[in-house]
């Protein structure tokens, strides 16, 4: 069987199909571009559910199990913001540094640093299929640092401390990453949905 991951990111992609292999040994996971969709998808849902959701069907609609994930961080205190802007959060897509310093910025003061990452995985399945569009979330709470530590990761990685190990996301290795992030969390979660929504279905 085959699924289509709905994302440019190769690494996503590799990560998620060797968790989702521990589950389904016979499942291939392709890109887009390996099966010949060049789509620009709009993203204009208004939740990571949402977003993940409209991902997946842009795939599903040309005849493929489609599956994308949608993910950010959430602080309380700041209403869940940057939620699913974390990206663009300082106003331009994936500038690392600016969206650090935003959200420091807006936390100047604030006592309550709780938050988590968040992650959302959705499955699409092309018309006419006897199986259910179905979609799964993750999370890893943790607090917003007041200064960054850690040299690993990407992202909000070192201003999100994880409670539960003592480190930020920038100080695990990718091992210890891959075990309790969010996304770790919703490729599981998504595995056992997908083996079950087939098996039922048999
Ligand atoms: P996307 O799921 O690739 O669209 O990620 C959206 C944004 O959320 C990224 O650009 C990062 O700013 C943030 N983000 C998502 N996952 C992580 C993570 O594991 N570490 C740090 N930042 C993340």
């Amino acid at each position: 069987m085959k699924i289509v991951f709905a994302s440019g990111n190769k690494h996503k992609i590799e990560e998620f199909g060797a968790i989702l292999k521990r589950y389904m040994p016979e499942i291939q996971v392709l890109s887009m571009k390996e099966v010949g969709i060049f789509d620009d998808i709009v993203e204009d849902g208004l939740t990571f559910e949402e977003n993940a959701m409209i991902k997946a069907r842009a795939v599903a609609k040309y005849g493929y199990i489609g599956v994308a994930d949608d993910s950010g961080i959430t602080v309380d205190a700041l209403g869940g913001a940057p939620g699913i802007y974390s990206a663009r959060y300082a106003g331009e897509h994936g500038n690392d540094k600016k969206n650090n310093q935003k959200l420091l910025l807006d936390m100047q003061g604030i006592e309550n640093r709780a938050g988590a990452f968040v992650c959302a995985i959705a499955c699409a399945f092309p018309e006419n299929s006897p199986y259910s569009d179905f979609c799964v979330r993750g999370e890893c709470p943790g607090v917003v640092l007041y200064e960054e530590k850690g040299e690993g990761g990407f992202g909000y990685d070192p201003l999100f401390f994880v409670e539960k190990c003592q480190k930020t996301y920038a100080e695990l290795s990718s091992d210890e990453k891959n075990e309790i992030s969010h996304r770790a969390v919703a490729t599981k979660l998504f595995a056992e949905k997908f083996v079950k929504e087939l098996s039922d279905k048999e």
